[in-house]
């Protein structure tokens, strides 16, 4: 079974290596900490490689270890978290691809299977709660600390318990853990409570900007370079704005594309409330995701862009 291949793989490798995909979310970050203090627990050397994450996720036990870069070239072991393919994985070639041995854990349902040892569970609202069977099998206290980075993946991967992907099995562990004393509360207040400013400006021009389009059914904003230098836009302040359309009355698919620096081009946000998979939209254009939260990148100007990704909605509209 995999999961008996994958322990083995880890009590074999000293040192291994954590990564996850660009633009690290709450699930990302907290699935890499989690897995860096599990693995702590079997005495191994870890080294979170992460170059670039949002500020709001400083508050995570162990985000002082996360390194920009390593010096050490060939791991035994590196784990993708988090991730669904080599593309999106940051540090992929330079320290997954050349790794002894790699392990992919994951909940994308677009995971295109990497890795040596693939264990995805694309019905688990987050790879954080992926984490929680596997670290019960290989016998793992979850400490408070864990518990918080599971937790804050799985606050943020489900919208604060929102999604229809949430479980049973979410609010029992949930429920665990604010008996063991992780501040729950705590973690929501400053994962979504909690903006920057440039993200209220950017807000602001996000739903100026809003078009209503195939008779209300979906809507399209966007934001370019230009707006982030003019806010001082740091890394993660464009979060939730897509959101900002999936809320409103009559929307089906929300598409927000946010231009990305150096590449001519936009990253596109997209997601669904009831019947379109975004994620099949989101292959066809080269990028992934889940049914109702997915993205990819489109090469071209806002109406070049807006153009290409309207034309795949109304395939499934
Ligand atoms: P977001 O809109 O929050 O950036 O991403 C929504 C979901 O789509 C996330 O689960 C993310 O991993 C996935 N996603 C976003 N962009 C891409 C992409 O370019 N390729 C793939 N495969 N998945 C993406
Ligand atoms: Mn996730």
């Amino acid at each position: 079974m995999t999961l008996d291949n994958i322990f083995e793989e880890i009590k074999k490798a000293e040192k291994i290596v954590l990564l996850t995909h660009e633009t690290p979310d709450g699930d990302a970050i907290g699935s890499t900490l989690a897995m860096k203090f599990a693995l702590e627990q079997l005495q191994k050397q870890v080294d979170i490689i992460i170059p670039k994450y949002a500020k709001v996720f400083e508050f995570l036990p162990g985000t002082d270890q996360i390194k920009k870069e390593s010096s050490i070239e060939k791991y035994d072991l590196a784990i993708a978290l988090d991730c669904a393919d080599l593309k999106r994985l940051v540090g992929g070639e330079k320290y997954f691809s050349p790794a002894k041995s790699k392990i992919v854990i994951d909940h994308h349902g677009s995971n295109t299977m990497f890795g040596d040892y693939n264990f995805v569970n694309p019905v688990a609202p987050a790879c954080c709660e992926v984490l929680i069977g596997m670290f019960e099998y290989f016998g793992i206290d979850i400490s408070i600390d864990l518990g918080t980075c599971i937790i804050t993946g799985i606050i943020t991967d489900t919208g604060g318990f929102q999604y229809s992907g949430v479980t049973a099995e979410t609010f029992e562990f949930a429920a665990e853990l604010l008996q063991k004393g992780v501040n729950i509360s705590e973690v929501y207040k400053k994962v979504f409570k909690t903006r920057t400013k440039a993200n209220f400006e950017l807000s602001k021009l996000a739903s100026d900007r809003m078009e209503f389009l195939e008779n209300g059914k979906v809507t399209f904003t966007y934001i370019n370079a230009e707006d982030l230098k003019n806010v001082n836009a740091e890394e993660g302040d464009h979060e939730g704005l897509v959101e900002l359309g999936r809320e409103i009355e009559g929307v089906e698919v929300a598409v927000f594309i946010r231009e990305k620096e150096n590449s001519n081009g936009y990253k596109v946000s997209l997601r669904s409330n009831d019947y379109v998979n975004v994620s099949d939209v989101a292959m066809m254009l080269g990028g992934g995701g889940h049914v109702k939260a997915a993205g990819c990148f489109v090469a071209g100007t806002v109406q070049e862009v807006k153009n290409k990704i309207l034309s795949e909605i109304r395939k499934v509209l």
